[in-house]
């Protein structure tokens, strides 16, 4: 069948032209990704890139900075891993809000804000997602942050198994799981580029002798595990002791214990081929969820849902829901009580190890104040 050719030559430059037009301000706009994300870290900060641990990954999208601080009173190392998946915003927030205001009294803190750097340079197909979010600083100006994918970009990383092949196990999992930095550990020098940036974050845990090692989340509210502690077997008494001091601060939370058939995840393997106590910590999202209704910016910021709000009438969701949403402030103030509720607890079992932070800012402060509040203005200039 053919269709007959309607107007003129013109018609057809002009919209050879359009077409033109719209190839280019998308390839602007997807380019842009590219750009990291600044920070702008808190006095007493010094940078490195992960690839000092792992030689391979440098020049590489892969490679991706270090920050670390030490404490004039020796202690224990603390590990901060954000943006393992950079559609989660809450945990690499949560550490870039600990980058930019907080000071190491005890101990030593490495923080990696951008785990899966990848991942920052494009979008998950078919969610909609935005591609950035911005807070508002009390001072005037904006700051904005990339929101990704929790894959590792097809352009470092293909083509995709239909399985994927968790190497240390033979575990069996999707294909898509191959491109998931949270299903590679412990990562392999010589394998696929998930393999490599997890043998990377390996590297760094044993080379810096981490004590305490924290990966940053966020799942759907129908998840079963949210607003929950995963804690490997290793660290499960601190875990317990955490629990119950954010309990006691009004903060609900659920202690699940690391599964040992489930492979290639860091509260596993970490725990099982590091010296580090590793720590997973889940919040809830409704941005991340199946049942959500548009997704834009204001819902990742504020998490307000109607189908949620539904869904939690109907007694479908495993945290509690209502008008209020799931802040992304709720959601960060979570991750940093979470963290100093287990520097308090290690401070107790084990004060050799432990870590002291001066500037920890508060669950509730947080709320109260907004996150833009403790996010600082990014100096003129690239
Ligand atoms: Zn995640």
């Amino acid at each position: 069948m053919t269709f007959p050719l309607k107007g003129s030559r013109t018609t057809a430059l002009a919209l050879l032209l359009l077409s033109c037009v719209v190839c280019v301000l998308a390839a602007r706009d997807f380019r842009s990704l590219w750009t990291p994300d600044r920070v702008v870290s808190a006095p007493g900060f010094r940078q490195e890139m992960l690839s000092r641990y792992f030689e391979a990954l440098k020049g590489t999208p892969l490679d991706t900075p270090v920050f670390v601080q030490e404490g004039a009173e020796p202690g224990g190392t603390l590990f901060v891993l954000g943006g393992t998946h950079p559609n989660e915003p809450a945990g690499y927030l949560t550490a870039v809000t600990l980058l930019e205001n907080v000071r190491v009294t005890k101990g030593r803190l490495l923080v990696v804000p951008f785990g899966n750097a990848s991942g920052f340079t494009h979008n998950q197909p078919q969610e909609a997602s935005p591609q950035r979010i911005s807070f508002p600083l009390p001072g005037g100006g904006v700051r904005t942050f990339r929101y990704g994918s929790r894959d590792i970009n097809n352009i470092v990383m293909w083509p995709i198994p239909d399985i994927y092949i968790h190497k240390a196990s033979g575990q069996a999992l999707a294909g898509n799981e191959s491109k998931n930095l949270n299903r590679a550990y412990p990562g392999d020098p010589e394998g696929t580029p998930a393999e490599k940036l997890a043998f990377g974050i390996m590297e760094l845990l044993r080379k810096e002798k981490v004590d305490l090692a924290f990966d940053l989340h966020e799942a759907s509210p129908e998840y079963p595990v949210v607003d929950a502690i995963v804690a490997h077997e290793k660290s499960m008494e601190l875990a317990a002791a955490a629990a119950m001091d954010l309990k006691e601060q009004g903060i609900e939370v659920r202690l699940e214990p690391s599964p040992k058939n489930l492979r290639g995840l860091s509260h596993r393997e970490w725990g099982d081929g590091t010296d580090a106590l590793p720590i997973l910590v889940e919040v809830a999202n409704p941005s991340q969820g199946r049942l959500r209704g548009r997704t834009d910016e204001a819902l990742v910021l504020t998490g307000k849902d109607k189908a949620y709000l539904l869904a939690s009438r109907l007694g479908r969701l495993f945290v509690p829901y209502d008008e209020k949403g799931k802040p992304i402030e709720e959601r960060v103030g979570r991750d940093l009580a979470t963290l100093k509720a287990f520097l308090d607890a290690q401070e107790l079992f084990d004060e050799e190890k432990a870590v002291r932070l001066e500037g920890i800012p508060g669950y509730r402060e947080v709320q109260e104040k907004g996150l833009g509040a403790f996010l600082k203005p990014l100096p003129a200039g690239r």
